[in-house]
């Protein structure tokens, strides 16, 4: 297995809407999180460049799907944090619409990293991602970040509890769910979170066609 499959990730194109996804077949991995949550902390962590998820990060884009190519060609899929007060009704609801469809719809899309900070996981808007994504069949994988912010055993009970609450209500529904905890401060969780998805990226995936 790759060790590092996300490592040399470039930066490919952003989308704001259907249309302007990338075609092709290649298999896709998405990372979603309200905004603040540390996914582009995670993003920079998992393919080890420093301000890789900040270089699209201009005004006016953040409400954009950001995609990076790795070197096999696969593609990672920043999808804008949610969870914004300050974003306006208007733009949320596309937004909703965009992301709804991309993450029911999107057929190169093999897997779905959820980056919520583990200090407030499974929050309302976390759930509904979960919701759409879940009845692909595809799988998720949780990244309950800044861990380091926790001490030992809140660590051990924040995990404990976040498996138990997915279990309950979407792994007993058969929805294919992991979770984990991460820091990119102090790197903690990077192997886990990379051999969760090199699994992916090496385990078989039907070409898929265009979006
Ligand atoms: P995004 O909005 O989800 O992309 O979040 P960012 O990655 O920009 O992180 C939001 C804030 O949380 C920033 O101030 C980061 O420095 C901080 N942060 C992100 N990940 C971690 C982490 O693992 N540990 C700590 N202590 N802070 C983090």
């Amino acid at each position: 297995m790759t060790s590092h499959p996300l490592h040399r990730a470039e930066f490919l194109t952003t989308a704001a809407e259907w249309n302007g996804l990338p075609r092709g077949s290649a298999p896709e991995i998405a990372f979603a999180g309200r905004s603040n949550a540390g996914k582009s902390s995670a993003i920079n962590a998992l393919t080890g460049r420093r301000r890789l998820a900040y270089v699209s990060r201009t005004p006016g884009r953040t409400q954009h799907i950001n995609f990076f190519r790795l070197p096999s060609g696969a593609l990672l899929a920043d999808l804008p944090g949610y969870g914004h007060a300050a974003v306006p009704a208007a733009v949320r609801r596309r937004w909703d619409a965009l992301l709804s469809r991309y993450l029911a719809e999107r057929r190169p899309l093999i897997g779905l990293i959820l980056v919520m900070d583990a200090r407030h996981a499974l929050t309302a808007l976390d759930r509904r991602m979960l919701e759409w994504f879940w009845p692909t069949g595809r799988p998720v994988h949780a990244l309950l970040t800044k861990a380091d912010k926790l001490a030992t055993a809140e660590r051990r009970n924040t995990l404990a509890e976040v498996e138990s609450v997915l279990a309950r209500d979407f792994i007993a529904r058969g929805a294919r769910v992991g979770v984990q905890l991460f820091s990119a401060a102090d790197a903690s969780g990077v192997a886990e979170a990379e051999e969760a998805i090199g699994a992916w990226l090496e385990g078989p995936h039907a070409d898929r066609g265009c979006a």
